[in-house]
């Protein structure tokens, strides 16, 4: 059973495509300078349709998790224990991934983490976030796949 991917629309396509090009990218509003998650015409804080595209560090920290041990759908069967990870990029975004190249037990609040990219289907690449310092090894990992 294929898992459920993201559909990109007219919105979030470009977001997917740099994704899918190793790029995490956040849109920055230029009438008020902050960064916004997930991409959208307009800034959720002062609703200026005015906003730029930049470079995300792909740093942040981990601001809540859960180990899930029953897989939310048959699709995840095979991934559990896995981590559903919120968290926080130093750009003062929060996103929701998945926390990998960790075992569960071994995930904390607050460590730092950094993001690697995952090639989900010919279209889609998804980003995920392992332990600071540890992705050029997981992303090894997941070439071999
Ligand atoms: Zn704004």
């Amino acid at each position: 059973m294929p898992k459920p991917l993201p559909q990109p629309d007219a919105e979030s396509r470009e977001f997917w495509e740099d994704v899918k090009a190793r790029r995490l990218m956040l849109q920055r509003c230029r009438a008020c300078g902050r960064f916004r998650f997930y991409p959208r015409a307009v800034c959720p804080h002062c609703l200026s349709g005015d906003f730029e595209r930049v470079t995300a560090s792909g740093k942040g920290s981990l601001y809540s998790f859960t180990v899930c041990h029953r897989p939310a759908a048959e699709a995840f069967a095979a991934d559990v224990p896995y981590v559903v990870a919120l968290v926080d990029l130093d750009e003062g975004v929060r996103l929701m991934s998945n926390l990998i190249g960790c075992p569960p037990g071994q995930a904390r609040v607050g460590m730092h983490v950094e993001v690697v990219f995952e090639d989900a289907s010919p279209d889609i690449t998804l980003y995920k976030f392992t332990p600071a310092g540890s992705s050029s090894s997981v992303e090894g990992l997941l070439m071999m796949r």
